[in-house]
């Protein structure tokens, strides 16, 4: 039993049982115990390996696409590049350091990092220690300034606390945590039903809703639309808004029991896509895919950056580009090839021309 497990049976023995949006809430960011507060998830000796810690191809790509943007956009002179959940800095330095052969670009943006964790927030000082671009750091979207935004947000998304509701022969009622009659944490239903929802499904169907993520996707939809800039959202999730639910959590590069070591492993759900776009055009944005991962990155030429990054390396340094290619851009197994169940999608400002990387 983790700490932060006899934490939140306290929190429900007192106020009742709590939506799933709260408990991932508590899991992953409460300020002592959270699993982003008390972690680096990343790497061989740790929980998952995300598209940057894979290769530098993933950040180099980014990175040229993002100055591309910043160019389509017209070079705005007070742009700020923004990154949402850093992890541990990987990205961004790869970004920045592709970035010098666009020197206009480098010259004209700050960075902001958005990343709740400090651990983490620490890993990227580290990380990012010897840049010349200024770089801040925030607790959240709504500090970064007010100026025309490039922003990326990689595996991000996902993390976002979502609800569940199941449908019964009463209507849609909540998914709750609460506590079983051995006083062990268990899902269960809320009593009364959502009068709200009116999608239509069979019972015993379960949606997944992401307001917190559609309310931060409509935000940053608004302020491009103001200020100018784009988005790029790469993550795992479906095009359609579907039907049944995705919560998983990750530890040590397996899947656990959601409910068995809260704070100790990672807790996501897939992104909605449809949702997400739904919001950002609702404001007025526009939008680009979603489109495969894997298409995405062939798009941007990553076989061709494969081929010459594999010009100047030895026989293991061969082998494991040409993996990293697979991993990154091939489809197949969903646990070894990211190229399909990864998505890219961006969000604009609507005067800005069409970018690279999204035609079908
Ligand atoms: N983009 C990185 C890390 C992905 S993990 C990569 O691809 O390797 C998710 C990241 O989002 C972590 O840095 C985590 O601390 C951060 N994060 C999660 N929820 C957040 C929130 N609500 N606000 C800011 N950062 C958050």
């Amino acid at each position: 039993m983790s700490p932060l497990y006899k934490e939140i049976a306290t929190i429900i023995a007192q106020d009742g049982p709590i939506s799933i949006e709260r408990y991932m809430s508590i899991c992953l960011s409460h300020p002592r115990l959270g699993y982003y507060t008390t972690h680096n998830p990343f790497g061989a000796s740790g929980d998952f390996v995300t598209a940057p810690e894979i290769s530098q191809m993933f950040g180099e790509l980014l990175g040229v696409w993002i100055s591309e943007a910043w160019a389509a956009a017209g070079g705005p002179s007070d742009a700020r590049l923004v990154e949402l959940g850093p992890g541990r800095g990987t990205l961004m330095s790869d970004v920045l350091r592709v970035a010098r052969i666009a020197p206009n670009f480098l010259a004209n943006i700050e960075v902001d990092l958005v990343e709740i964790s400090p651990v983490l927030r620490g890993l990227q000082r580290q990380m990012l220690a010897g840049e010349t671009t200024p770089l801040s750091w925030r607790a959240d979207f709504a500090e970064v300034p007010r100026a025309p935004l490039f922003i990326l947000a990689n595996e991000f998304f996902d993390a976002l606390p979502a609800r569940h509701y199941a449908k019964t022969p009463t209507g849609w009622h909540e998914r709750l945590v609460g506590l079983d009659s051995k006083g062990a944490l268990a899902f269960g239903l809320a009593p009364h039903p959502e009068p709200a929802l009116k999608v239509i499904a069979p019972e015993g169907s379960v949606i997944e809703v992401n307001a917190i993520a559609q309310r931060l996707m409509a935000e940053i939809a608004e302020r491009i639309v103001v200020d100018g800039g784009v988005l790029l959202v790469v993550d795992y999730g479906y095009t359609q808004t579907t039907l049944g639910e995705s919560l998983q959590a990750v530890a040590r590069h397996g899947y656990v029991d959601p409910l068995r070591t809260p704070g100790e492993a990672d807790l996501t759900t897939h992104v909605d896509f449809a949702a997400l776009k739904r919001a950002a055009k609702a404001r007025g944005a526009k939008a680009l895919g979603p489109i495969t991962q894997g298409a995405f990155l062939t798009q941007l030429g990553i076989v061709r950056r494969a081929e010459a990054l594999m010009k100047k390396a030895d026989e293991r340094q061969r082998a494991n580009i040409e993996g990293a290619l697979r991993r990154l851009a091939g489809t197949g197994d969903a646990r070894t090839h990211m190229g399909e169940m990864f998505k890219a999608m961006a969000v604009m400002h609507p005067d800005t021309p069409d970018l690279p990387g999204f035609a079908d």
